[in-house]
């Protein structure tokens, strides 16, 4: 099975791709997280994506597309995988397609995390007191939430259009919002 996590930040993808993770045994594949590693190991990759991903801004497509293609032909995407993170932009979803289509695969199902503009402040105001990310403070958690309006938000209508999006309600606790993905998934 492969599923897309599509959300704004602090929509809550990342715990429930955790959850998904151990309950289903999919590869969790967070973009983030594997550039925030490459960032804190210093390689060139990170070295490139340093300052976009201080600012707020993507990282180009080529870039993050290569680093799927690489990350999901190991062993442990077999089974399938979650997204969380990936895809960004139109482009990485075309570009995401055209990668699966080749090696005859399919994305199942794209669950689109839908929230309150309130609760998504509170969440972001949570976060910026509980982890300690580079690019969670409050100017430019304001810009990430505009690139995603501008840049992400419009992969909703495409993948409504090829039939793939599921709605989950993603206000509510942590536990709420679990019962409300599996539910999706069984
Ligand atoms: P995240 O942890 O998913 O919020 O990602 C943190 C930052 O990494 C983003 O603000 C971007 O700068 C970069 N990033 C993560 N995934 C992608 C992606 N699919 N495309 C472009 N940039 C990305």
């Amino acid at each position: 099975m492969r599923i897309i996590l599509l959300g704004p930040p602090g929509a809550g993808k990342g715990t429930q791709a955790k959850f998904i993770n151990e309950k289903k045994n999919l590869a969790h594949i967070s973009t983030g997280e594997m550039l925030r590693q490459a960032v804190a190991e210093g390689s060139e990759i990170g070295n490139q994506v340093k300052g976009v991903m201080e600012s707020g801004q993507l990282v180009p497509d080529e870039l993050i597309v290569r680093l799927i293609s690489e990350r999901t032909k190991k062993p442990d995407c077999k089974a399938g995988y979650i997204l969380d993170g990936f895809p960004r932009t139109v482009k990485q979803a075309e570009a995401l397609e055209k990668m699966l289509l080749a090696s005859k695969q399919k994305i199942d199902v794209v669950l689109s995390f839908e929230l309150s503009e309130e609760e998504l402040i509170k969440r972001l105001s949570y976060r910026r007191g509980a982890e300690q990310r580079a690019d969670d403070n409050i100017e430019v958690q304001k810009e990430r939430l505009r690139v995603y309006q501008q840049q992400t938000a419009p992969l909703i209508d495409y993948y409504r259009q090829k039939k793939q999006l599921k709605s989950v309600d993603a206000n509510g606790s942590i536990e709420e919002i679990a019962d409300r993905v599996f539910a999706v998934l069984s």
